[in-house]
């Protein structure tokens, strides 16, 4: 019997994709090898900044052969859905403690750095025995304040993009790939 091909029907809303399922999966093989490398045989305690991180942290962590420990945190929103407004800041204090643990941060996307600057920051304060960051995306362009992270999924321009954990008001996460949104589905008023 002929198979067809399943295409996600949110792909229709794409201008472009800009990474495949399959660039996805082989560069978080890759990463976690990096990640493996660096760390030795440590245990990591692996932060994830949520609902965005939630798809890269559920399959990074797979690849990850090192002893993890794992928890979530949230930042109350500080934009609307596709432009910075504001400060970000964090909905709970960590629940996990991570005094003297190797600490690897996880977010979707690194763009104006005020988010993962403002946590390294309150991080940083707990006296963890080190801090990184890693993030699926890099809108290195974008930078209000400066910001590297350690391991880097892909480098992408400045487009606002959906897909794999990455939402337009909560939407999308479930693409397997990443795509520009089209522009004329950016703001549309029944959505706000
Ligand atoms: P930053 O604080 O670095 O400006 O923003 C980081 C957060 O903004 C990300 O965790 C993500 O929630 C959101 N963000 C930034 N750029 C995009 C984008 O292109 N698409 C989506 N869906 N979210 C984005
Ligand atoms: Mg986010």
């Amino acid at each position: 019997m002929a198979r067809t091909l399943k295409i996600h029907p949110a792909h229709a809303d794409l201008e472009t994709i800009l990474v495949t399922e399959t660039a996805i999966k082989r560069r978080i093989t890759r990463l976690g090898r990096e990640i493996a490398k660096t760390y030795g045989d440590e245990e990591i305690t692996v932060v994830s900044i949520i609902n965005g991180a939630i798809l890269f942290t559920a399959d990074l962590l797979r690849a990850i052969p090192n002893p993890v420990r794992l928890d979530c945190i949230r930042i109350s929103s500080y934009r609307n859905e596709t432009k910075s407004i504001g400060k970000p800041q964090l909905v709970h204090s960590l629940p996990l403690d991570v005094t003297n643990r190797h600490v690897l941060l996880m977010d979707d996307i690194l763009d104006t750095g005020k988010t993962l600057a403002m946590v390294t920051g309150v991080i940083k304060k707990l006296n963890p025995a080190s801090i990184k960051t890693c993030v699926l995306l890099d809108k290195k362009g974008r930078r209000e304040v400066p910001f590297d992270a350690e391991f880097v999924g892909f480098k992408i321009p400045d487009k606002f993009v959906v897909g794999y954990g990455l939402d337009f008001a909560e939407r999308y996460r479930n693409l397997p790939c990443i795509g520009e949104l089209r522009p004329d589905l950016q703001n549309p008023p029944e959505w706000a």
